[in-house]
């Protein structure tokens, strides 16, 4: 009964901001699309099997195994002790892994055992084909840690971390975390602290180096190591110290990341949990150059308006029973509307009819479309008892309107991880985060958020979203602005659509073409005229969106009038003057400044086309890099040329 554990994550591509892409690979050929939010679900509620018992939880599986073909869970594995009371039932679900189980569930229950139940209570007769689904095992160190005479002993297995991986070996763990000890939201001592800190992190090198003696065939999960700190310094110092002892330990494993705990008892404060994160991705990126900058991190217990930022800070996975919880609180979350309507409000059931579900159209909604009035009287009604239900032609039970509202919730934050998705391959997600904070009814703790994360600055001008009100005044350079000492090289380049322009592809092609010390960048935006590198992260300067045509008359005369402007007040500063630039509008801009100037090369000097495509072709690079290398930069001919051959 064994099953093919082989599970990798592989980095497809990380943004400028941080915000990156992946894929999980599990089992024979499973495949999963990071960032991936995993709805933690209890698998063993009672006798097997998979798609049985546990109320509300049977009929999410059930839905979403067999309608939905969903491929990722988490399960916190001693769940099963809020569930059965006997070695003996436990011992029956661990005969096969929870894929077998599931399996079985598919194809609509194994007749002759009934383990999927008595007749009346699953549909033998649909059957599906089985697929492969990569469960995240946890370890259930919450429940160690919040009941102290908490004991597995009455199951079998003593409490400790081998059990606990003895246990996610024999469900078929996929991925499986260390066994941890959250932190309460309390304030510890350094002392006490750091003793808490230290029993999850031995427990991350055990399971690591437990995992590394495998040999041939035997399971390998991808290993997640907790990581727990209360706040930005004991998050990173954690972190630093885990990593500076993998280093020590040489292990050959590779199949291993990071997770994030202690966030849940924090998040009403958006600002702490962003602080949290970033110290633990700042932690890792510093650590020998970024040596396990390509391990996936988790980041535990977190979802709905918290997910973007922290995609933005590098979190690759989450997981969420939250769902579930708004689902039992017969609460639904409306689906987003026009981008310029706040997110996230939610309504109670009773404020729902079938247009509201018919305009959402997600796969519960659809499904539960027509039986919306008779679910709205359902849960009026005694749980746990089969009612017959004015408009249903069958009986319900008050768990499935609980299953209904709870995957309905899911599929909102499936549509934000499609979402956030998206904007990372287009480079904008900064920007839709800070819109979304803007937008959200939590605004001023999101923009903390932000804040913390970015190490930005959000102005809040009277309630409004700054990126509405940027005019052509909204930046202008001080009068107390000096161009860096050392800097004797002016490169104007043209704005890009991804802010900060640093970050953008363009600009970082350039600035890795002339990696001049000397070089000073100065970008010409087409809305507010020069940008010096310094002020570059200012936000009217990150969040305006605009690009300036040939057509735009008035404002291509004011952008000149203000780089002419720039180059009579600091030009002496220089002892070179380039402006390199390709498309149209922003080449007029150069052309002219510099002939009022008098001074300074237009590069290149007779692109093909005037045209933004030009701008990365090797050739007109290689022109900017021999200008660059003229009797002037002289003193740096060396490094230049270095930069050639790359
Ligand atoms: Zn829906």
């Amino acid at each position: 009964m064994s099953r093919n554990v082989n599970t990798t994550f592989t980095l497809e591509k990380e943004s400028a901001s941080g915000a990156r892409l992946g894929t999980i690979q599990f089992g024979e050929r499973g495949k999963l699309q990071t960032p991936a939010l995993f709805p933690a679900i209890c698998i063993m509620t009672g006798p097997p099997g998979f798609g049985r018992q546990g109320s509300h939880y049977k009929y999410i599986k059930r839905a979403m195994c067999r309608d939905w073909r969903h491929n990722h869970f988490l399960t916190e594995i001693l769940h099963f002790t809020d569930y059965m009371a006997t070695k003996r039932s436990l011992d029956c679900w661990l005969k096969k892994p929870f894929q077998t189980w599931m399996d079985e569930m598919m194809r609509g229950g194994n007749v002759d055992t009934l383990d999927q139940g008595r007749m009346g209570d699953f549909d033998y007769e649909r059957a599906e084909k089985p697929y492969e689904n990569c469960f995240f095992l946890d370890s259930g160190g919450f429940k160690l840690l919040s009941n102290s005479d908490f004991s597995i002993e009455k199951f079998g297995y003593p409490t400790e971390p081998k059990s606990i991986l003895e246990l996610q070996t024999k469900m078929g763990g996929d991925i499986i975390a260390s066994l941890d000890y959250p932190l309460a939201p309390l304030a510890y001592d350094t002392k006490s602290l750091v003793q808490l800190q230290n029993k999850s992190l031995e427990n991350a090198l055990w399971l690591l180096k437990a995992v590394d003696k495998r040999k041939g065939k035997e399971p390998k999960p991808l290993i997640y190591l907790a990581v727990h700190g209360v706040d930005y310094e004991t998050a990173h110092d954690y972190t630093d110290r885990l990593l500076q002892k993998i280093d020590r330990l040489g292990t050959k494993y590779s199949a291993f990341g990071f997770a994030i705990g202690s966030l849940v008892p924090r998040r009403t404060n958006r600002g702490l949990v962003a602080s949290i994160v970033k110290g633990v991705t700042d932690a890792i990126r510093e650590h020998r150059n970024g040596f396990y900058s390509q391990k996936p991190v988790h980041a535990f217990g977190m979802s709905g308006d918290l997910i973007p930022t922290l995609v933005m800070l590098g979190v690759d996975t989450f997981d969420t029973n939250s769902f579930v919880q708004t689902g039992k609180n017969l609460k639904y979350i409306l689906p987003a509307r026009a981008t310029d309507k706040s997110v996230r409000e939610t309504r109670s059931i009773d404020e729902l009819s079938a247009d509201t579900l018919r305009m959402c159209g997600c796969r519960a909604c659809k499904s539960y479309g027509s039986l919306i009035e008779p679910l709205k009287r359902l849960v009026r009604l005694e749980r746990d008892k089969r009612h017959q239900v004015e408009g249903s032609a069958r009986d319900l039970i008050k768990s499935e309107a609980y299953a209904f509202l709870s995957m309905h919730n899911l599929e909102i934050e499936f549509r934000e991880i499609e979402r956030v998705k998206a904007e990372i391959a287009k480079n904008t997600l900064n920007r839709y985060v800070l819109d979304y904070a803007q937008r959200s009814n939590n605004r001023g703790n999101l923009i903390r958020a932000y804040e913390a994360a970015t190490g930005q600055i959000v102005p809040r001008p009277d309630g409004r979203r700054v990126s509405l009100n940027l005019t052509r005044d909204s930046f202008t350079i001080p009068d107390s602005y000096r161009p860096p000492e050392g800097k004797d090289i002016l490169l104007l380049l043209p704005c890009s659509k991804d802010k900060p322009y640093k970050s953008a592809r363009s600009h970082q092609a350039i600035r890795g073409a002339v990696p001049d010390l000397r070089v000073h960048v100065v970008t010409i935006s087409g809305l507010y005229g020069p940008v010096p590198e310094e002020l570059e992260e200012q936000p009217e300067v990150l969040f305006y969106d605009y690009v300036l045509s040939p057509e735009a008359k008035e404002q291509t005369e004011e952008v000149t009038r203000r780089v002419t402007d720039y180059l009579r007040r600091y030009g002496t500063n220089y002892k070179f003057i380039a402006a390199y630039v390709t498309g149209r509008a922003y080449r007029i801009v150069a052309k002219r400044a510099l002939k009022a100037y008098g001074k300074g090369l237009l590069l290149p000097s007779d692109p093909k086309e005037q045209t933004s495509k030009e701008f990365l072709r090797y050739e007109n690079v290689r022109e900017l890099q021999q200008a660059l290398l003229s009797p002037i930069a002289q003193k740096h001919r060396q490094d230049a040329q270095l930069a050639l051959s790359m």
